[in-house]
């Protein structure tokens, strides 16, 4: 029988800083890391669920929509909405490319994103706490006047870009459909799940979901699937090799393998930031503690050669 392992792609995967984010370029990201994974589908033998992130293009999404509304008068869609849309999006194209990939390798496998729900709880206190900026910059002006209408939150943008919307980033509770995954999953189909964190919902009563306005993040959702479908391996996939100690620092020291307490004596001496690294090794942790197996950071050319990249394990 197969194993299962999960992989979660950094923005990177389909779109670079620099790039503009044209569909010709996303295409190509996600053909050349399709190409990629064939080392866990055709050598590590591996069933497979993907998940990637989609900052880039849900902030692209949200500033169609300010123009939309500006323009035509077009309804604004709520954060949920621009999230589903986005996992369409990069499922379509991850679907399309990758089975481009298996072509070329003469294998047949299906590939099916799953539009996916993420649980938050209202009262996860991300929420009294907004952090994490999204979308367009604004003036001041713009800002204050769009928070006056809607009551969202700006922040000022510490490299002085503007002002910006700030969501809460709640902790993922349930992956919604997650037997589902699991089973077409294990029966071989690859599967496309959580993009950008999952839509974020919750419970408004009882028996009545709905989607709230927030960002969960996507290595911590990847983690609670990979744990929550019993996943072999989990691979968090960035544009580093290695995990490293002291980063960017004349003491910087590559990581091969940690433990999960090593790991935590690691970030709460800071050597990870927040924003990047730090929620990969929370994510990481997550899965090693709830699971006794072990996660993989690393990046996409990486994968397959043994110490390519940093193993995070339970001793
Ligand atoms: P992704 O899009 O894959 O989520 P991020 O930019 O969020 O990528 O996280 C990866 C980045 O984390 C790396 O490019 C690196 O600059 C940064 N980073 C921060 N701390 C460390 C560390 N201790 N070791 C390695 N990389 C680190
Ligand atoms: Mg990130």
């Amino acid at each position: 029988m197969r194993k299962l392992a999960v992989a979660a792609f950094g923005g990177n995967a389909l779109l670079q800083s620099g790039q503009k984010g044209t569909i010709d370029e996303q295409e190509k990201n996600a053909f050349e890391t399709s190409e990629k994974l064939m080392v866990l589908i055709r050598e590590k033998n591996y069933n497979l669920v993907v998940t990637h992130g989609n900052g880039p293009q849900v902030g692209n999404l949200l500033l169609n929509n300010t123009a939309g509304n500006k323009l035509y008068g077009l309804p604004e869609m709520p954060l949920d909405i621009c999230v589903a849309y986005s996992q369409g999006f990069i499922g379509y194209v991850i679907e399309q490319q990758l089975r481009n990939v298996l072509m070329e390798h003469d294998l047949d496998r299906d590939i099916i994103t799953i539009i996916t729900q993420v649980l938050v709880n209202k009262d996860d206190e991300a929420f009294n706490n907004p952090t994490k900026p999204i979308g367009p910059f604004y003036s001041k002006e713009e800002a204050d006047k769009i928070s006056v209408e809607t009551g969202s939150v700006f922040r000022e943008d510490p490299r002085g870009r503007g002002w910006r919307k700030v969501v809460a980033s709640p902790r993922p509770l349930v992956i919604n459909n997650k037997k589902s995954i699991e089973k077409i999953a294990r029966e071989g189909t690859i599967v496309v799940a959580v993009g950008g964190g999952g839509i974020p919902v919750f419970y408004k009563q009882e028996n009545k979901l709905q989607g709230i306005d927030a960002v969960i993040d996507k290595d911590l959702a990847s983690a609670l699937l990979a744990s929550q479908i019993n996943a072999d391996k989990f691979f968090i996939l960035t544009d580093v090799s290695k995990v490293c100690l002291n980063y960017n620092t004349p003491q910087e020291k590559t990581l091969d393998r940690m433990n999960i307490a090593e790991a935590r004596r690691y970030l709460a001496e800071g050597h990870f930031a927040e924003g990047s690294m730090a929620p990969k090794i929370r994510a990481a942790i997550y899965f090693v503690e709830h699971s006794g197996k072990d996660a993989i950071i690393t990046k996409t050319t990486k994968l397959g050669i043994d110490d390519g990249g940093t193993r995070i394990v339970m001793v």
